[in-house]
């Protein structure tokens, strides 16, 4: 780990104008090349450097900047969460377990708690990929500029098995699951104080976009709040992570559905899939499945199989698809 200076910025002002002093705006947050970077829990970050991934000389800390932290709800505007909310806050929030379970249970079933008490939905949405051939540092793999996707003819057993042609790694962030399958947009503030309110369906970058980041965020800009629309009508929503182990570990596999419900007629569905490609999957077959129809054994199995029909796994993780199938039907299933 090299030497690095720490500043504890007391606004997003001073946060931004002293990564700014530093950062060229064309450089992702986490890469290597960056002379400054931010900081909000740090957990994903002090991997990023001890794994020699992340060389800063200053980390500008903006956790403990007053008023990020905060969750509000308007009936207009819906509900606003503040970058540094940590996911445990969003876990134990009565008004998100009550209206949008999908995100409540999404935090409640991240990492561990001692994590969960540290971890931002900030860095939570800007992490980088898990993939174990980019976080080595004897891999230069197709994320930091070569041409080969290490985990294509080797260990991909945890990699993605659609949207896999160029870089198998799979997004790391449970909640993007939920907060997609919510249509959330997220707050980006630039420089010279200029806000920017995206899409998260806009957010997320392919590595056949750019292989070089993970979202649109450039180094000096903050995330500064996420916001979820209210919800129209009977919306309920479910979420649902597979992992090897119950706790202390991403998703293998995981799975977030919101529908605007007529008693048990879909009248429309967001299905989003985590951990199965370099992005949040929204499945638009399975959508397509749901739509208009009542959601029961038949109508929700069939949504499953069309979500994976056109899976393009590797050697090692075909098993992902009967699991991908089976939690997007019974995801369905509890919303009804
Ligand atoms: C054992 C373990 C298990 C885990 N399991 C899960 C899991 O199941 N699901 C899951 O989703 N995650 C999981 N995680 C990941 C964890 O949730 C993330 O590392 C954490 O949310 C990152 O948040 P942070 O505040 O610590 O970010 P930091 O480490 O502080 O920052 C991460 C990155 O985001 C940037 N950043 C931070 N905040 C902002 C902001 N507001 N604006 C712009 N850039 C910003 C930083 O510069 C850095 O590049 C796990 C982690 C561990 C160690």
């Amino acid at each position: 780990m090299n030497k690095f200076s720490f500043y504890d910025a007391t606004s997003i002002e001073e946060a931004l104008e002293k990564v700014n002093s530093t950062v060229s705006s064309t450089i992702q947050p986490g890469a290597s090349e960056q002379a400054s970077v931010l900081k909000a829990g740090g957990i994903d970050l002090l991997d990023l450097i001890k794994e020699g991934l992340s060389k800063p000389e200053k980390i500008v800390s903006i956790r403990n900047i007053p008023g990020m932290d905060e969750v509000s709800y308007d009936e207009k505007k819906g509900l606003s969460l503040g970058a540094n909310v940590t996911l445990d806050k969003i876990a134990t929030n009565a008004r998100i377990k009550e209206d949008y379970l999908a995100l409540h249970q999404a935090a409640e079933k991240a990492a561990t708690p001692q994590i969960r008490k540290m971890a931002t939905l900030g860095g939570n949405l800007a992490q980088r990929t898990r993939c174990w051939y980019f976080r080595s540092m004897y891999h230069d793999c197709f994320r930091k500029g070569s041409s080969v996707c290490y985990a294509q003819p080797g260990e991909n057993q945890y990699h993605a098995i659609v949207m896999n042609e160029d870089c198998a790694s799979v997004h790391s962030s449970s909640l993007s699951t939920a907060l997609m399958a919510f249509d959330a947009a997220i707050e980006i503030t630039g420089q010279g104080g200029k806000v920017k309110v995206i899409s998260i369906h806009d957010f997320f970058v392919l590595p056949s976009v750019d292989r070089t980041r993970e979202s649109i965020l450039e180094a000096n800009e903050i995330i500064t709040a996420v916001i979820i629309p209210s919800a129209k009508g009977e919306t309920k929503s479910h979420y649902i992570k597979m992992g090897e182990r119950e706790s202390n570990d991403w998703p293998i596999a995981d799975v977030a559905v919101v529908a605007e419900l007529n008693e048990d007629k879909c009248k429309k569905a967001n299905i989003v899939l985590g951990a199965a490609a370099p992005v949040p999957f929204l499945s638009e077959p399975a959508m397509k499945v749901v739509k208009g129809k009542i959601i029961n054994e038949e109508s929700a199995t069939a949504a499953g199989k069309a979500a994976m029909a056109d899976a393009t796994p590797l050697s090692q993780n075909a098993y992902k698809i009967p699991i991908f199938e089976t939690i997007i039907k019974r995801a369905l299933l509890a919303l009804v």
